[in-house]
């Protein structure tokens, strides 16, 4: 089953792995690999981080691997993304912050 696979890669890595790097170990292609990053995510049983490689915008995945979020954690993550204002240090200006837009839409599409 490639989420078992993909999640026992995953756990593996404690820093984190690029999906790029998922992708080509399982032998499978973006598509494939994005449906399953995504349906992990929602399973609360990765997250994921931007990172840039090679200039370009990729993503880091990242095991939970305690026996869950609490559940006053779990209102902090949506689709696997961690609430952007956590330990947050910039000049705030949430009107305008794409951080915290992208995690509004995070939390939209997982209640669609
Ligand atoms: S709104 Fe943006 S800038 Fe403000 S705390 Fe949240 S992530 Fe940081």
């Amino acid at each position: 089953m490639p989420e078992k696979e993909m999640l026992e890669i995953i756990n593996s890595h404690r820093e984190g792995i690029l999906q790029s790097e998922i992708r080509k170990l399982m032998e499978i292609d973006s598509k494939k690999c994005s449906r399953i990053v995504n349906k992990l995510m929602k399973e609360h049983l990765i997250r994921r981080e931007d990172e840039l490689a090679e200039g370009r915008k990729t993503y880091r995945l990242f095991p939970i691997g305690f026996t869950g979020p609490s559940e006053r954690h779990l209102k902090l993550i949506a689709n696997g993304i961690f609430s952007p204002c956590t330990g947050c240090d910039l000049e705030c200006y949430p009107e305008t912050c794409y951080r915290l837009n992208g995690w509004v839409l995070a939390v939209i599409a997982e209640e669609a």
